[in-house]
């Protein structure tokens, strides 16, 4: 049985762990860099090894920052109103809702829903920190702007119930979202409706 040079079968394997790559797809990708001019593979390689040498985490709300600075644009804002915190899954979803021009507030990046089936609890996104930073800082108002889904509905109602005993209002983004819909996809019109309509949560 002919077996491929390992070289291309790690960078199959490689690929065959992102989500949503097969290994179907994993292979097709593998055989094209192989056939590419090689700059393709060296500009994927140089940026692939920057994502994470020169990027970090904000220490305050866990968005994503440049290397060397420990808060992103937004915490370090003077312009930004302290007293309203959006929470939100992913960085992707920051940049879903700051194109709005809608919100002035600040974000919280969970990075992560919880998730039974998946064994994810509270612990396992920044939930904890989430609630550190409300007791040090309390604020006015929290808007939970988890996604439409199972997970991030379970995930706004503990939190909710975590977040309402400390005397902050809890609002959740309005169902102006369609089920299933991310917020980090959804047109702009469509989240600014969302976010104006948004409801207390009781
Ligand atoms: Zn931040």
């Amino acid at each position: 049985m002919q077996t491929l040079p390992e070289p291309v079968q790690n960078v199959i394997d490689a690929f065959a762990r992102l989500p949503g790559i097969g290994p179907k797809t994993a292979s097709r990708l593998a055989f094209y860099l192989l056939r590419a001019p090689d700059e393709l593979s060296l500009t994927l390689a140089e940026a692939l090894q920057e994502l994470k040498s020169a990027t970090g985490l904000c220490e305050v709300c866990f968005n994503i920052t440049q290397a060397g600075k420990s808060r992103c644009e937004v915490c370090s804002s003077p312009e930004r109103d302290e007293n309203t915190i959006c929470v939100v899954e992913e960085p992707l979803d920051v940049i879903a809702l700051e194109r709005t021009g809608g919100f002035n507030g600040r974000y919280h990046v969970l990075h992560g829903v919880l998730s039974p089936i998946e064994g994810i609890g509270p612990n396992d996104i920044k939930i904890p920190q989430l609630l550190k930073r409300l007791q040090e800082h309390p604020v006015k108002e929290v808007i939970l702007a988890t996604n439409p889904s199972m997970e991030g509905d379970a995930t706004a109602l503990y939190l909710n119930q975590r977040i309402t005993p400390l005397g902050i209002r809890v609002t959740r983004l309005a169902r102006g979202l369609p089920v299933g819909g991310d917020v980090e996809y959804a047109d702009q019109n469509t989240l600014l409706r969302a976010l104006a309509g948004r409801q207390d949560m009781d």
